[in-house]
């Protein structure tokens, strides 16, 4: 009989609490863990594992004691037992048919939290907010990953402002991580290549109800090389790609298999993962005797991709060589031939000359794909048009799903209170609804504009904090560093810009013109001030070119104060910044944005969108929810669509952004922006989170391929 929860102490509460990372997406929980020791919190990056590693049981119960916890963990404790306990959830009503297999989920990042850095961006965070939805909902679904040891990069500016990457080891057992056994022991895959076996571990992170393995290569049977395998995300040249992308799709399958779990669904998310679909072939083949084209065929009807990436240059391709060293043993067992096997990876099977592209083999082993907003769909049916010749452009059996944010992990404490008195009871169990969103109307403009200012003032003191260890890192004098501690005016129109540094997303596009951004900067009646965050890839030289102008300008006046470039980007940085600006800066060259979600964590928490129309903004923006830069227009020379986009950015600013935020009613209220701020939350707040992607995963892609499907499917949302 499990012991009563009553006997277990503090401190085994706190540790079980610790080991899923549940408690990251529920406010008490996360508070609690803050209470124990506010300062040690920080310095852990918010890690509970470590904290906790720190506290004897009889340290933890006097500190309990001193700070009057009992209550709460206790109380903590009993929700997250009811929470893992609950069976009348979504899935179990609309999912049913998925109880026989779950959906394997297979992503090369994931995005969950601060202390497990394996994500780099967008993909990461996104696939990290869809496990949580799952696990929310209640979705038969489990995750496959990589476990990177050295993470994505820190980053850090030098004095000229050039960015300098370092690589922190992670050790998993200072993570909630643990080895996944079967009954033979601690899991062990191997994967065999024409120049030897690749072994890795798998680990184990309980996400909520959802479980997601990272397959982990550092281990004693490899060699050198393959020990670093798994160190970095997105780190080295094509042959480690490759031998990433094997390792997370036929090691991520074997994984399963060797955990006794037989998914139902396969849903690639991006084509890193597009290997998988080859190894479930040769299962089958192998233990159900089917011929290669059976197996295929019956591979396919259960599995689902979902592409991000809307430039040909952006998808993996391998060469013949690169293909045949990796995939030549698998290809074997298939009874294929390598050109049989490289025409899986061409447009045309018959074109010695094309590489073999990861998205082309995932487009011909799933019968289930779509794009991730409605614009990124067309984009998508356009440009993949050529592996269907026979079929008119509509009918490219590519559909959409527009990506959403997970709600309680990006939604402020204090917008969540509002948020709990306004809004039904349980609405965080039914986000998905419009209905839930609605009653939002009837909050009171004043108390929203407080817990805004409130919120606001709360990240102007973070990036002071932030803008004052950097500069004192790099050595600045302390008059700059005296400065740095009053920089900033809560009341100025606060805009705010975080993002990869891709050279698309243009960070830059602000600073087209510089005489005329000192004017708005410098405006003693109506200023803006800016806050700027994000990593540049290591190899992208443009990006860190990006980064160092945006830095030089923080440093020249007018800009100095009023400018900051924040660095090392992470989702903990991201919730101070979507929480608190008043405007968010999108303006990436269309249509090379898939979706971005970075915007629809800011609608949230009650900030403004000022976007481009590109990706998910293109379908959410109505003329009352936020900004529009210019009407979605593009050119196809590139210098042309910068400049034309750079005038439409300086004239919705001065136009409409800077006059909305600053007309004030006699109590100096911005009315007209705060009525902005409502119609986005309400009308916005219920399309663009993840329990709502997720329910259309369901519908659209999971369900229908659990049934096995026979054909493509063309219509999607
Ligand atoms: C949400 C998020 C992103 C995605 O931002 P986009 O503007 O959609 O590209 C990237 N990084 C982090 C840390 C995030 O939280």
């Amino acid at each position: 009989m499990p012991p009563r929860e009553t006997q277990l102490s503090i401190h085994e509460k706190l540790s079980s609490l610790a080991a899923n990372l549940w408690w990251s997406w529920d406010p008490e929980v996360t508070h609690v863990f803050r209470l124990i020791d506010a300062e040690l919190w920080e310095t852990v990056n918010h890690n509970p594992v470590l904290l906790l590693q720190e506290y004897s049981p009889e340290k933890l119960e006097g500190r309990a004691r001193e700070a009057v916890l009992h209550t709460r963990i206790h109380w903590a404790f009993r929700r997250f037992r009811e929470y893992m306990a609950a069976e009348t959830t979504w899935g179990a009503t609309h999912a049913a048919i998925l109880g026989q297999g779950p959906v394997a989920y297979i992503s090369a990042e994931f995005g969950l939290h601060e202390s497990l850095p394996i994500y780099s961006g967008g993909l990461g965070v996104l696939a990290g907010d869809h496990l949580k939805s799952a696990s929310d909902l209640g979705l038969p679904l489990v995750g496959v990953g990589l476990f990177y040891h050295e993470g994505y990069f820190q980053q850090a500016l030098d004095a000229s402002g050039w960015q300098k990457e370092s690589y922190p080891r992670l050790e998993a057992i200072s993570l909630p991580l643990t080895e996944a056994k079967n009954d033979t022991g601690p899991i062990v895959v191997s994967i065999e290549t024409r120049t030897g076996l690749i072994y890795a571990r798998v680990l184990h992170l309980a996400v909520g109800r959802i479980h997601l393995y990272l397959l982990d290569t550092d281990i004693a049977q490899n060699s050198e090389e393959d020990r670093k395998l798994t160190a970095r995300l997105y780190g080295g040249d094509q042959r480690t790609r490759i031998r990433q992308e094997l390792l997370l799709g036929v090691g991520g399958v074997k994984a399963l298999k060797a955990l006794g779990i037989l998914p139902n669904v396969i849903h690639m998310n991006e084509g890193h993962s597009a290997f998988a679909p080859l190894e479930v072939i040769r299962q089958r083949m192998q233990e159900d005797g089917l011929s290669f084209e059976r197996a295929m065929r019956d591979t396919a009807s259960r599995c689902a991709f979902t592409t991000h990436t809307p430039v040909p240059a952006g998808h993996d391709r391998f060469d013949e060589d690169l293909i045949e060293e990796h995939l030549g043993p698998l290809r074997d067992s298939l009874g294929l031939d390598i050109q049989g096997l490289m025409g899986l990876g061409r447009i045309d099977p018959q074109n010695a000359g094309e590489s073999f592209c990861m998205t082309v083999i995932a487009l011909k082993l799933c019968r289930i794909a779509n794009g991730v907003s409605r614009l990124h769909g067309v984009v998508s049916r356009k440009m993949w048009a050529s592996l269907w010749p026979w079929r008119s452009v509509e009918e490219i059996p590519i559909g959409h799903i527009t990506n959403g944010v997970h709600v309680p992990t990006w939604l402020a404490g204090q917008m969540r209170v509002l948020y709990d008195r306004v809004l039904p009871e349980h609405w965080y169990q039914r986000t998905g609804e419009a209905d839930v969103w609605r009653s939002f109307e009837s909050i009171t403009p004043g108390e929203l504009w407080e817990v805004h200012a409130s919120l606001k003032n709360r990240l102007i003191n973070y990036a002071r904090r932030r803008a004052v260890d950097q500069a004192r890192r790099r050595g600045e004098r302390k008059s700059v560093i005296a400065d740095m501690e009053q920089m900033f005016d809560p009341q100025a129109l606060t805009i705010g810009f975080a993002r990869r540094f891709a050279p698309y997303k243009r960070a830059d596009l602000i600073l087209k013109d510089l005489d005329f951004l000192a004017k708005l900067i410098t405006d003693s009646d109506r200023p803006l001030q800016f806050i700027f965050a994000g990593k540049a890839h290591p190899a992208d030289e443009r990006g860190k070119q990006i980064l160092q102008q945006i830095f030089k300008l923080t440093r020249q006046a007018p800009f100095r104060g009023r400018v900051l470039i924040l660095e090392n980007y992470t989702i903990d940085m991201g919730r101070f910044l979507v929480q608190g600006v008043d405007v968010w800066l999108n303006n990436p060259r269309r249509p090379l944005e898939a979706s971005g979600t970075s915007g629809q964590k800011v609608v949230l928490n009650g900030g403004l969108n000022c976007s481009v129309l590109d990706g998910w903004w293109a379908e959410a923006y109505d003329g009352k929810n936020g900004f529009a830069i210019g009407t979605g227009r593009t050119h196809a020379n590139q210098d042309i669509q910068d400049a034309r986009d750079s005038d439409d950015l300086y004239r919705v600013l001065t136009e409409e952004v800077i006059p909305l935020f600053y007309n004030r009613d006699s109590d100096h209220l911005p009315q007209g922006w705060i009525a902005h701020m409502k119609r986005a939350i309400r009308t916005l707040g219920w399309r663009f989170n993840a329990d709502r992607m997720v329910m259309d995963y369901v519908t659209h892609s999971y369900v229908p391929a659990a049934g096995g499907l026979s054909c493509s499917i063309v219509s999607m949302p």
